[in-house]
């Protein structure tokens, strides 16, 4: 018998936390190193490879410590707060200098931290596409944020800084005597801009908002149609540890559910309409696999994922290329 997502949720609302989310902060990955809840303390996932948990309470994303022979790499700038007390984490990792600081995307929580790396000597790193999307939603979306945000009324600054050094194409790659890192885009996925971070020799992969391990993802600037096609590609790399940029570490797994998640609410909702129903009145019922993606404890989510894939449905466009606001 298949069990469905619907009886969970029902479980959820009872008890206010899924077992899936009880046992997920005490699954230990990597052997039998467990995964603490602790923002400041790394998890080593190979030599001179630093993840961390960003603390969801404050809306920080995951961050990515890259070791070069002579300077460190960090993937995603994170909010100037959050990016304040890495400047210093940092320094208790490796003497180095943090020499380029890459956004995933253009999301704040990614991104609005900026000026703080540069204003510490990095320099920041995007796709193009990083900035095509910031000048299409900001500062109106930087502005918004503003009352709800200490750190970026502390910055003083208006505006998110726009990423000094972009990356034209697909790929970029450094390379020095320590390791290869390949900063990746596979297509229109979360955003318009999406990048990885792909370290060849260890195969570790850094996903940013690509693929997030638990119901993180904010999908309203997506193309629902692109993204799974394009996870399917990043799979490809097969690699061995997934770091995400909302969520724990883990594997290719988190790429191939994230994808699956998209396929089946796809799929959810295109039943809906064709029974000529409208969101919010569609009962989505997913398989119990994708359970790890749906934003069960934040029914207002779980809405923006129906409306979303709804409206894409029904527009034959990409969700994130019609007028929106953030929200
Ligand atoms: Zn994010």
């Amino acid at each position: 018998m298949k069990k469905h997502l619907t009886a969970v949720l029902g479980m959820a609302m009872l008890t206010g936390m899924t077992t899936y989310h009880r046992r997920a902060l005490v699954i230990p990955l990597f052997g039998a190193q467990a995964v603490t809840e602790t923002t400041s303390q790394p998890q080593q996932i190979a030599k001179g490879v630093w993840f961390f948990v960003g603390d969801k309470s404050k809306g920080y994303s995951n961050t990515t410590v890259i070791e070069m022979e002579d300077y460190l790499i960090v993937v995603d700038a994170n909010y100037p707060g959050r990016a304040k007390e890495l400047v210093q984490i940092v320094k208790g990792l490796s003497p180095k200098p943090v020499r380029y600081v890459f956004d995933t995307h253009a999301h704040g929580d990614h991104s609005y931290g900026n000026a703080v790396w540069t204003a510490s000597g990095a320099t920041t790193l995007a796709f193009q596409g990083v900035a095509l999307d910031m000048d299409k939603w900001e500062p109106t979306r930087w502005r918004q944020a503003m009352p709800k945000r200490a750190d970026l009324r502390e910055t003083g600054q208006n505006d998110v800084q726009r990423p000094q050094k972009l990356i034209y194409g697909h790929k970029l790659v450094l390379k020095d005597k320590m390791r290869d890192v390949e900063f990746l885009a596979f297509g229109w996925g979360h955003t318009e801009g999406d990048g990885y971070v792909w370290l060849p020799r260890e195969r570790i992969l850094c996903t940013g908002d690509g693929a997030v391990n638990g119901p993180y993802n904010k999908v309203i600037d997506a193309n629902l149609t692109n993204w799974p096609k394009a996870l399917d590609r990043v799979a490809h790399l097969r690699p061995l540890h997934v770091l995400p940029g909302h969520g724990k570490a883990g594997d290719a797994e988190i790429l191939t559910g994230q994808a699956q998640f998209f396929r089946d609410l796809r799929r959810a909702v295109a039943d809906d309409i064709a029974k000529g129903q409208k969101p919010p009145a569609m009962t989505v019922e997913l398989p119990a696999a994708d359970r790890n993606w749906v934003p069960i404890s934040r029914p207002d989510l779980w809405q923006q994922d129906i409306a979303t894939m709804y409206l894409e449905l029904v527009s034959h466009k990409p969700a994130g290329s019609l007028p929106h606001e953030w929200k």
